[in-house]
């Protein structure tokens, strides 16, 4: 149903139920080893779900299945009932509002680093601003000599570099830029300074309320905001539920914090 000449099932206007996760297996591609063994779960319309678990779990891979990077060997994804490969791919994405671990880092004007969410409107600059500001990134544009027309990056004489935390911002004002169903974080697990992590932190609540959102996180505080969380073991689900009642039975959850 991939294929370019057939006809793509329309998204639903606005989520109703949400993902179903049914039995999905996978290996990366020329691998034997099976990456995820089995997993099913649903994540609700409005629900924001943590995955958490030790390095190499799975989570990762998870979520790039559900943003359709890759495809699952076995068992299927659905959106509202539908499998997500019946949709077009890139009105698929679009919906989505990714805040990647490994951020995407473009040596372009910090205004193309935003717009990057939302192109159309890479010369409106009151909704670039507005985004900035939200994101906290209208302090990374108070600090460059180019201000929102800044050229980032190394290679170019004019270029400037930013740093980690500052980075996290521009990421998040791009997610800011579309009104996005489903906001997915994969939060860093090298530490930026606390204060900037608290802040960006807190815009990023901002950005979630009342959206279907999937977090990967490492940090306490960030799994507690969660309604559910799913504890993933060398590729299957190990523990799903709330925070208290997954405190409640003394297993892995407990033990990785
Ligand atoms: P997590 O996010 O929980 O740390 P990942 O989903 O990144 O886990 O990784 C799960 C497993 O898949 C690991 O064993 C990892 O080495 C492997 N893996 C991740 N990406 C690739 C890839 N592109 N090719 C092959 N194996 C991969």
């Amino acid at each position: 149903m991939t294929d370019e000449t057939t006809a793509y099932t329309p998204i639903p206007a606005e989520i109703k139920d949400g993902f179903e996760i049914r039995d999905v297996h996978f290996s990366y591609n020329g691998s034997d080893t099976e990456v995820l063994k089995g997993i099913s779960f649903k994540i609700k319309a409005g629900e924001k779900i943590a995955f958490v678990g030790q390095n190499g779990a799975g989570k990762t891979t998870l979520i790039k299945l559900i943003l359709r990077f890759y495809e699952p060997t076995k068992g299927e994804i659905l959106l509202d009932g539908i499998n997500i490969s019946q949709f077009n791919k890139q009105e698929y994405r679009k919906r989505f509002g990714v805040i990647f671990q490994d951020f995407f880092k473009y040596e372009f004007s910090l205004r193309e680093n935003i717009a990057v969410g939302n192109i159309e409107e890479i010369e409106n600059d009151t909704m670039i601003n507005d985004a900035a500001q939200r994101s906290l990134a209208d302090q990374v544009v108070a600090v460059m000599t180019g201000g929102i027309d800044q050229q980032l990056g190394r290679r170019f004489a004019k270029g400037q570099e930013l740093s980690g935390g500052q980075w996290q911002k521009v990421a998040l004002a791009r997610a800011y830029m579309k009104d996005a169903d489903v906001i997915v974080l994969d939060e860093p697990t090298s530490a930026l300074d606390a204060q900037a992590e608290y802040d960006v932190f807190e815009r990023f609540i901002g950005l979630t309320k009342g959206k279907t959102s999937i977090i990967i996180s490492h940090r306490f505080s960030t799994v507690r905001m969660a309604d559910r969380i799913l504890v993933l073991e060398d590729g299957i689900v190990a523990e799903i539920g709330t925070h208290e009642e997954l405190m409640a039975a003394p297993q892995l959850y407990e033990q990785l914090f």
